[in-house]
């Protein structure tokens, strides 16, 4: 899942656990956790929201270096 996020910067999709309806999630916050737009059930746990928040983050903090190893693929 989180190899997904780093291929696609500004959104994710993410299965519900419960239905496998795709969610797809434009962006991760500290405090509110994405829920699914079916059943609604939460698509991640706290602590998978809290590193999905922080992986943002390092994601723009990255964006100003030329070469990053760990985008595997390029555009
Ligand atoms: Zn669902």
């Amino acid at each position: 899942m989180i190899k997904q996020v780093m291929n696609e910067v500004t959104s994710s999709i993410i299965p519900c656990p419960e239905c496998k309806v795709k969610n797809r999630v434009k962006q991760f916050r500290p405090d509110k956790i994405p829920l699914c737009a079916k059943c609604g059930v939460k698509l991640v746990s706290k602590e998978e929201n809290d590193t999905q928040v922080w992986f943002s983050k390092s994601l723009k903090n990255i964006s100003s270096i030329p070469d990053p190893e760990c985008l595997g693929e390029q555009k």
